[in-house]
């Protein structure tokens, strides 16, 4: 009988080492020598639209993800690299785009199980703030990731809330792309009441926007780097109210980051992580 148990459990440690290993085996293949796969998330089907058009994607009928995710994926070729353009899809029984960082963090999650992107960036529109110079029309590329609307004030859980992130280092981008640097931060509101204008402060904030840390959050599980471009079309500190000044410059945001992402995609197409 005990030696029954002994045998079962000397199995069972192998059966571990085994497993161990081929998951091991599944992760090292995950770590790539370039920048062969990108998978861009985007929140709104009218933030992708220009987008997906400029780079001539095609839209994936049978959804490569798993499950009843509304998110949908546009693919095709930049350079030598393959790109899925994912959006997050309508939210079911609203009629309207998924934005929010849930949406933004599941479909971020099965783009990294089902795609296995070596790269993963977050496109979309912003707030800007006067304060740092920001203007409408302005295209940031993020320095680090924060949540702006995570206020647990218990130790360990407090910095956690706050959820700091860097973006993927990429100084040679950086410097070819031109692009304005600085912290994205992100909540679930696109009014700013004083609650987040202090947290937005105290984030060092540049940017303000509804999904960049929610797909931080997933980049860091599966080890993915992470780079976030945004538009500018409204600014937070500024006299037009948020709602307004957003539809109103929505369309020309979408235009500058169809003229900013190709060009990041152009650049980070085919080369080593570290030459970003
Ligand atoms: N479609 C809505 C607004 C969408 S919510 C409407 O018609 O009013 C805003 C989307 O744009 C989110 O995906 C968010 O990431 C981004 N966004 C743009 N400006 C923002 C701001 N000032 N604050 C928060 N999110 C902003």
């Amino acid at each position: 009988m005990r030696r029954d148990l002994i045998e079962f459990a000397a199995n069972l440690a192998s059966l571990a080492v085994v497993l161990g290993s081929l998951i091991k085996r599944r992760r090292l293949k995950r770590k790539p020598m370039s920048v062969k796969t990108i998978a861009v998330i985007v929140a709104m089907e009218a933030e992708a639209a220009p987008l997906i058009e400029h780079l001539g994607l095609k839209k994936q009928e049978k959804s490569p993800f798993a499950g009843p995710l509304p998110a949908v994926v546009f693919s095709g070729a930049v350079g030598d690299a393959t790109v899925h353009v994912c959006t997050n899809g309508p939210a079911r029984g609203f009629g309207v785009d998924s934005v929010g960082t849930v949406p933004a963090a599941l479909t971020a999650y099965q783009a990294c199980e089902a795609l296995e992107p070596d790269l993963l960036v977050n496109a979309g529109t912003a707030g800007g703030f006067k304060a740092k110079g920001g203007v409408v029309g302005d295209v940031y590329l993020a320095t680090a990731f924060k949540n702006h609307d995570r206020r647990i004030q218990i130790p360990g859980f407090d910095v956690y809330g706050v959820g700091a992130a860097d973006a993927a280092a990429c100084p040679n981008l950086r410097a070819a792309m031109g692009f304005k640097a600085g912290v994205v931060s992100t909540g679930n509101s696109l009014d700013c009441p004083d609650v987040d204008r202090d947290a937005l402060a105290a984030n060092d904030a540049s940017v303000k926007e509804m999904e960049a840390a929610g797909i931080a959050h997933v980049a860091a599980m599966f080890d993915t780097p992470f780079i976030a471009v945004k538009a500018i079309t409204d600014i937070v500190d500024g006299d037009k109210p948020t709602h307004d000044e957003f539809l109103q410059n929505l369309g020309a945001a979408a235009k500058a980051l169809q003229a900013a992402v190709p060009k990041v995609l152009e650049f980070v197409a085919g080369k080593k992580l570290a030459e970003l």
